[in-house]
């Protein structure tokens, strides 16, 4: 075993000399082929150094082929993207990035579909890595909202079968949260799909995405009724003793549903099933929440950085739908 004399670079150097890339044109020049992929994986995932998965002692590991590392205190053996997302995959690094730039610099991101022509890989290959991106999404959306928080459900997917509105569809119910900031605008959002809108299904959706001390805002429906004995100042505008139509009411949550729908009707010609209704949400909310961000490239970073900090999926996971 040789050991390496590379020195580690920090990842703010690798590109151009930041840690993201700007242009596809420093994409490509960065990230040609799978050795320096894995090596910009390896600073986003062990910052100070190489850390022994096994053993956790941080030292320089021996390198071998094929990207295997060699822990020099315990012998352990792993690679960059064993026990991450990326795990076990066949898939080269190289079309892993090229989907990962994607994702995060196409404005409404794209379908399987669309990523498969751009790969040019098999569908199944661009559908598991859209489907392993959006769990690795979730883990950078880990913070509680606060402040003032719109909460409402809306009515997303599904066929409906021409009934009277609100009756006879198949639609999913989506919990929404949203901070509302004052005069105007929107912050962040938080969305879950939820059997139905009872409080057994909201209020936990409520005290898991919005942090205790905050202001929730929501119409006067019962799901609700119980929010001030969890630590909320709870405000409710009964819509039937209001002039206001809903969507006055409640701005927030009616522009995101809104969106939303419009997401999944455009980007995946409204072709979500049920079981995979929540990663596709998870992509929504991660894209979304840095819609403000300064470069399309940091959120590439970022992507990969939740990449490799987030555990592996199994392929039924990927198939059937993610326990979230
Ligand atoms: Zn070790």
């Amino acid at each position: 075993m040789k050991q390496s004399s590379r020195d580690t670079t920090p990842p703010s150097k690798l590109v151009a000399g930041r840690d993201y890339p700007r242009t596809y044109r420093e994409f490509v020049k960065s990230f040609h082929d799978d050795g320096a992929c894995a090596a910009y994986l390896e600073c986003l995932r062990w910052p100070n150094g190489f850390k022994c998965p096994a053993c956790g002692v941080t030292a320089e590991p021996w390198r071998q082929t094929r990207g295997r590392l060699v822990c020099s205190a315990c012998r352990h053996q792993t690679s960059v993207t064993a026990g991450t997302i990326l795990d076990k995959t066949r898939t080269p690094l190289t079309t892993w990035f090229e989907a990962a730039w994607h994702v995060t610099t196409a404005k409404n991101g794209l379908s399987a579909k669309t990523l498969e022509r751009t790969l040019g890989t098999r569908y199944r290959v661009a559908w598991t890595i859209l489907q392993r991106f959006r769990v690795a999404m979730v883990r950078a959306e880990r913070e509680q909202l606060s402040g003032n928080v719109e909460v409402d459900e809306a009515l997303v997917g599904g066929v409906e079968h021409g009934a009277k509105p609100g009756r006879g569809t198949d639609k999913c119910v989506v919990a929404i949260a949203v901070e509302v900031k004052q005069p105007k605008g929107f912050g962040r959002v938080r969305m879950r799909h939820v059997p139905d809108a009872s409080d057994f299904s909201l209020r936990p959706f409520v005290c898991d995405m919005v942090a205790p001390g905050s202001t929730i805002l929501t119409d006067g429906w019962s799901g609700y009724s119980r929010l001030s004995n969890c630590g909320y100042t709870h405000r409710k505008t009964v819509m039937s003793a209001s002039e206001d139509p809903a969507h006055v009411a409640m701005p927030g949550v009616h522009r995101i549903a809104s969106l939303l729908k419009r997401w999944i009707l455009g980007t995946h010609q409204g072709s979500v099933s049920d079981e995979h209704l929540q990663s596709y949400l998870e992509e929504f909310t991660f894209r979304f929440n840095r819609r403000t961000s300064r470069s399309r490239g940091l959120v590439f970073r970022r992507l990969l950085e939740q990449a490799v900090a987030t555990g592996p999926v199994t392929d039924a996971e990927v198939t059937h739908g993610y326990y979230w």
